[in-house]
């Protein structure tokens, strides 16, 4: 069965005062398959998702997503185009209610909203349907300041599904939660990326989340793919884990 590429990355060089943060990184990532990028603090994960969002531009290198160059587009640009970014710390507007940040997302999709649009009767309820999905309709009204941390991050994702991505690109989705509440969230998350064939890349440093969860890992080191593959092949290899895990 052909694949078909979803992303990819050619020749990305970046650096920071002398630090190699990207260091010629090419990386195709097919449609509908589950990624997890690991590997040592500072090796350059983070400005990966970076340069692939519009966030950080290469020196070198280009991005291609859904056929276009992002290279030189402004992440909002990117972000209509079908692929979405999450960060470490949540992204959501704090005074909000959950549902106004997802209906603020929906609004945002079309890049024409206004505050009127968020009143309509067929965007809440689209809201509430993404809600629901996630197990947040209870939360709906509540303040995104006044949930505990694993509920903020599950409603980050919800509203990263309501920008309609193509490919999500998350930076530790589960991070600063209980080891509980990250195969919660995994969970849930996990069959909707499935039923809707998203493609998806995970910054993550839990072992057992990537093995449990991906299709695929890509290990990183200073600025380069240092392995690539199935997660029972590549979590076994032993210079993997003398970088990852220091064995
Ligand atoms: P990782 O996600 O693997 O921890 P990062 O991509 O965050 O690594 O960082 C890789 C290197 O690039 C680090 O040395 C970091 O300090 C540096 N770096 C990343 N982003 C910037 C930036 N915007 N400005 C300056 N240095 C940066």
């Amino acid at each position: 069965m052909s694949r078909v590429t979803v992303l990819q990355s050619k020749g990305l060089h970046v650096e920071f005062g002398g630090v190699k943060a990207a260091n010629g990184v090419d990386l195709d990532l097919y449609e509908g398959e589950l990624a997890s990028i690991i590997g040592p603090n500072g090796s350059g994960k983070t400005t990966f998702l970076n340069l692939c969002t519009g966030y950080v531009r290469p020196s070198k290198g280009e991005v291609i997503f859904a056929g276009k160059d992002l290279t030189r587009m402004p992440p909002r640009d990117i972000t209509r185009l079908g692929a979405v970014r999450t960060f470490q710390l949540p992204q959501l507007f704090t005074e909000d209610t959950v549902i106004q940040n997802v209906l603020i997302a929906l609004a945002a999709r079309t890049g024409f909203w206004n505050l009127r649009a968020l009143d309509r009767p067929a965007l809440r309820s689209e809201a509430m349907d993404i809600l629901a999905i996630f197990g947040l309709t209870p939360q709906a009204e509540r303040h995104i300041h006044s949930l505990p941390e694993g509920v903020r991050k599950l409603v980050d994702i919800a509203v990263s599904m309501a920008l309609s991505p193509t490919l999500l690109l998350m930076d530790e989705p589960t991070s600063g939660v209980s080891s509980s509440e990250k195969f919660e969230i995994m969970d849930i998350l996990i069959p909707i990326l499935r039923e809707r064939k998203i493609t998806a890349l995970l910054v993550e440093h839990d072992m057992e989340l990537v093995a449990r969860y991906m299709d695929r890992v890509i290990v990183w080191n200073a600025g380069q793919v240092m392995a690539d593959g199935a997660p029972d092949a590549v979590l076994r290899d032993e210079r993997v884990l003398r970088s990852v895990v220091g064995a």
